[in-house]
């Protein structure tokens, strides 16, 4: 058994306002005469928020477009403009949800590697480190602030630059950023990590480790989404530490049939990964009982619109493809199914699942 020897964010500062001592924590990373980038959620372009971003210098502010999750194309264009303008920058500073805080990564890393990152999609093919990368969470759930990984869509698949390089250097985890998110985009991405809990909690792969991250994340997303009526500042509180818990039990297990199937819609129908999770959630009686009754019911208290009938019309074509998307997340069924999972999960299973959605 050889155990996996994982890299950390370097550094986290957590509470409310944290986020003003942004300028005194980056200060010792600025070089001479290369900006700080800030890659900004395009939410935020005109808003309040924007002003207190510690801008100096040449530093630039560039609102990023996540209508669609991040492609690869994306993320050269972007690098390439930053090399072209300046060389080389002090660092890269994602603010906004998982979209905005995967960019920021992919971003860094592209600084100081060549070719395209689609070149790096798959688990340790970067070559160098990435320049100094800090994520600022304004929605929480994916755990993307703590991950190994940015999740990328490229001309061939969707997948991450898995590595060692790719954690943040610094994290900011104030949950002031995220009070003002629409109630379902809230839920969409909270439930990502309680999906994630579930997922870890009931997989194969599963340890101490991710079961103390695991059990904490869940108990504060069942605090948040089902013993709470409405929404407060502690709810904001919470559910920004259980994304990162949730991120931290996952680090050290794997996701599950949820990920896998909704990998397959976002693939073929760009179906984002908040909402792609819970659409397949709600068909999962089967493989997590418990948790999909609990998930019926906190979609019922907070009064949200799962989507419905999104397979219908699709040609067997695209069933197709999306079944060979989520027949290749293997690690994924493994964890879920355990190591005879391919008898289980078959095409013809997965199928009539994708039919139910
Ligand atoms: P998101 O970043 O895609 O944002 C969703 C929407 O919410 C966008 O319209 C955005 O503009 C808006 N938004 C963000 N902050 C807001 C705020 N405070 N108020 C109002 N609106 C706000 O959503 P997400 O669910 O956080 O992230 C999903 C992305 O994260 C996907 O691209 C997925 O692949 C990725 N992801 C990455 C990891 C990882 O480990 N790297 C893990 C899970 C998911
Ligand atoms: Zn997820």
């Amino acid at each position: 058994m050889k155990f996996r020897n994982f890299k950390l964010v370097g550094y986290v500062v957590y509470g409310r306002g944290s986020f003003n001592q942004l300028d005194e924590i980056i200060a010792p990373h600025r070089k001479e005469g290369k900006p700080m980038v800030f890659l900004v959620d395009h939410f935020f372009d005109g808003k309040p928020m924007v002003n207190r971003i510690p801008v100096r210098g040449n530093d630039k502010v560039i609102f990023v477009d996540v209508t669609y999750e991040p492609k690869t194309t994306y993320v050269d264009k972007l690098a390439q403009q930053l090399k072209e303008e300046f060389g080389t920058v002090s660092g890269v500073i994602g603010i906004g949800g998982g979209s905005a805080m995967d960019l920021a990564k992919a971003v860094s890393l592209m600084m100081n590697n060549t070719g395209s990152s689609a070149d790096y999609q798959g688990w340790d093919l970067v070559k160098q480190p990435g320049v100094y990368k800090v994520g600022i969470p304004t929605l929480s759930g994916t755990g993307a602030e703590v991950s190994r990984t940015t999740v990328l869509t490229g001309p061939t698949k969707k997948l991450g630059m898995n590595s060692d390089f790719t954690p943040f250097d610094q994290i900011v985890l104030d949950p002031e950023l995220t009070a003002n998110a629409p109630a379902n985009q809230r839920f969409y991405t909270g439930m990502d990590c309680y999906i994630h809990c579930i997922e870890s909690l009931e997989g194969t792969f599963l340890n101490e480790f991710s079961k103390s991250y695991g059990e904490k994340a869940l108990e504060l997303c069942r605090d948040v989404f089902v013993k709470t009526d409405g929404w407060n500042d502690d709810c904001d509180d919470k559910l920004m530490m259980a994304s990162y818990a949730g991120g931290m039990s996952i680090a050290y297990s794997q996701v599950g049939v949820a990920h896998a199937v909704s990998y397959g819609l976002s693939y073929l129908l760009g179906t984002k990964h908040g909402i792609g999770n819970c659409i397949v959630m709600n068909h999962l009686e089967e493989y997590y009982p418990a948790g999909v009754k609990e998930f019926k019911y906190m979609v019922e208290k907070n009064k949200i619109d799962i989507p419905t009938g999104i397979c219908k019309g699709l040609s067997e074509d695209d069933f197709d493809k999306m079944i060979g998307v989520s027949m290749g997340m293997k690690p994924l069924w493994e964890n879920a199914l355990g190591k005879n999972w391919e008898k289980i999960m078959t095409r013809e299973k997965l199928r009539a699942l994708y039919d139910k959605l």
